[in-house]
C-alpha cells in the first residue's frame, strides 16, 4: 500500500470517520487495489459476504420536461417527436404486468411536466396499488416532489404533498436529481433544477414522516473531485442529522451514477472509466460510513463492471429493471433493459458472494416463482 494511504487504512481499521482531506488522498491516489481493499473491509464488516438484488420494474410515466439538462437525454418538450406521457390506466397495467412477473417493487419517475395536475400522481399511485397492493412503490425524485408542490400551488408544504402522496400509495422516496451539489455545477449544467438545499430539505421531510429514501451522485461530467467530495460530506452529514434526531426514515443505500455522454448536450465529454468507476463506488463506501448500502445501477456501470464492483465496497445490484427510458445503453436505442433473477444470482455468486433477495426496504424475500413473501419484520441492514 502507498504510504499517502496507511494513516487512512488505519482509520478504516479502527472505524474512524474519513475527513475531507482523507477523500481528497483516495481520490488523488492510483493504488486502487487498496482502496478497494479498504472498501471491502468496510463492506464485510457490515455485510459479510451478503450481496442484495431485487426484483423490480421501473416505470417512467412521461419525458416531458419543462427543464432541459445538459448531461439528460430523456427530455422532450410537449409537442416534440418522441414525447409521451402515459395514463392512469398504463400505469395500472404496469402493476398487473409487475404482479405477472412477481416483482417486489415498481420504481416511478419521469420529467416534470408542466401541464399535469397534481391528482394525475395521486390517481396513478392510487391505480397502481389498487391492482396490486403488495407491490412497493419508490416514485418521485426530490425534483419531482418539489414541482408536484408548486403546481398544487403550496412550494412550502413539502411534507402536506408528500404526506399526500404517502395515503396514495407511495412508499419510499429514489434517489435521484441530486446530480452533484455544487452551484457552479448546477448553474453550467442543470439551471431550473432545485439546489442542494431544496433537495436535502425534501429527503429531510421524507425522513420525518417514515419514509426511507436513497442518495445518488451523478459524476464524471464537469464537477471536481472537490465537488464530490463535498456531496458526499453533505449527504453524510443529512444522515447524521436523520439519525441524531430520531427521525422513522433515512437513507438506505447511495448511488453514484456514472455520466453516460449519449445524445446529451454535454456528449462532448467522454463520461468515467471502468477504474474511475470503481474508485468512485469504493469512496463512497468509505466515506458514507453511516449509509447501509452501497448500489450499483447496471443499467450505468453494466452487470460486468457491477460484478467487478462487489469487491469495491458495493453490496447490492439493482435489478432487474425490465424497461428503462432515461439512459439507453444499447446502440439501437431501445429502452427494454432487463435482465433476469438467475442472472444476478449467477453474477453475484461467480464473484464469490451470496446472493440475498431484498424487497425495497431490505427485507428479505422469499420467492415460489412470481408469488413472493418477505421473511424478516427488520430491514437486513448492517450485520
Ligand atoms: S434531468 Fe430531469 S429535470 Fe432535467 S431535463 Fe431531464 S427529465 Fe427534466
Amino acid at each position: 500500500m502507498n504510504v499517502e494511504l496507511q494513516p487512512i487504512a488505519q482509520k478504516v481499521h479502527t472505524g474512524q470517520r474519513l475527513d475531507a482531506a482523507d477523500a481528497r488522498a483516495l481520490f488523488a491516489s492510483e493504488d486502487i487495489w487498496a482502496i478497494g481493499r479498504l472498501a471491502d473491509t468496510v463492506r464485510r464488516r457490515m455485510h459479510g459476504d451478503t450481496t442484495y438484488y431485487n426484483v423490480n420494474r421501473h416505470f417512467n410515466y412521461s419525458n416531458v420536461c419543462a427543464l432541459s439538462c445538459k448531461f439528460c437525454d430523456f427530455y422532450r418538450k410537449r409537442n416534440e417527436a418522441g414525447a409521451y406521457e402515459f395514463s392512469t390506466d398504463d400505469a395500472r397495467d404496469q402493476a398487473r404486468r409487475a404482479r405477472e412477473a412477481g416483482a417486489t417493487e415498481l420504481h416511478v419517475v419521469g420529467g416534470l411536466h408542466p401541464y399535469l395536475p397534481f391528482s394525475y400522481y395521486t390517481d396513478m399511485l392510487r391505480a397502481i396499488k389498487d391492482e396490486y397492493p403488495q407491490l412497493h412503490v419508490k416514485a418521485f425524485t426530490a425534483v419531482e416532489v418539489v414541482h408536484l408542490a408548486r403546481i398544487d400551488k403550496r412550494p412550502n408544504d413539502l411534507e402536506g404533498v408528500l404526506r399526500d402522496l404517502q395515503d396514495a400509495g407511495l412508499g419510499s422516496l429514489p434517489g435521484g436529481g441530486a446530480e452533484v451539489f455544487d452551484d457552479r455545477c448546477h448553474d453550467e449544467a442543470y439551471k431550473g433544477k432545485i439546489r442542494s438545499d431544496k433537495w436535502l430539505e425534501v429527503h429531510d421531510a421524507a425522513h420525518r414522516l417514515g419514509l426511507m429514501s436513497n442518495a445518488t451522485i451523478l459524476y464524471g461530467h464537469i464537477e471536481s473531485v472537490d465537488d464530490r467530495i463535498n456531496h458526499l460530506l453533505m449527504l453524510r452529514d443529512a444522515q447524521d442529522r436523520a439519525i441524531d434526531n430520531g427521525w422513522p426514515g433515512r437513507f438506505q443505500t447511495v448511488i453514484p451514477l456514472p455520466f453516460i455522454p449519449g445524445e446529451s448536450a454535454l456528449k462532448h465529454l467522454p463520461g468515467p472509466t471502468g477504474l474511475g468507476d470503481l474508485k468512485m463506488l469504493a469512496i463512497c463506501r468509505l466515506v458514507l460510513d453511516n449509509f447501509d448500502h452501497v448500489k450499483t445501477f447496471w443499467i450505468m456501470q453494466t452487470l460486468e463492471l457491477s460484478q467487478l464492483a462487489l469487491q469495491f465496497g458495493v453490496d447490492d445490484i439493482d435489478g432487474t429493471v425490465v424497461w428503462y427510458d432515461i439512459t439507453k445503453v444499447k446502440r439501437d436505442g431501445s429502452t427494454h433493459q432487463e435482465t433476469t433473477a438467475g442472472e444476478l444470482r449467477r453474477t453475484i455468486v461467480e464473484a464469490g458472494f451470496a446472493p440475498v433477495e431484498r424487497d425495497t426496504l431490505y427485507r428479505r424475500v422469499e420467492r415460489d416463482g412470481p408469488a413472493w413473501r418477505v421473511v424478516e419484520t427488520e430491514p437486513a441492514g448492517a450485520v
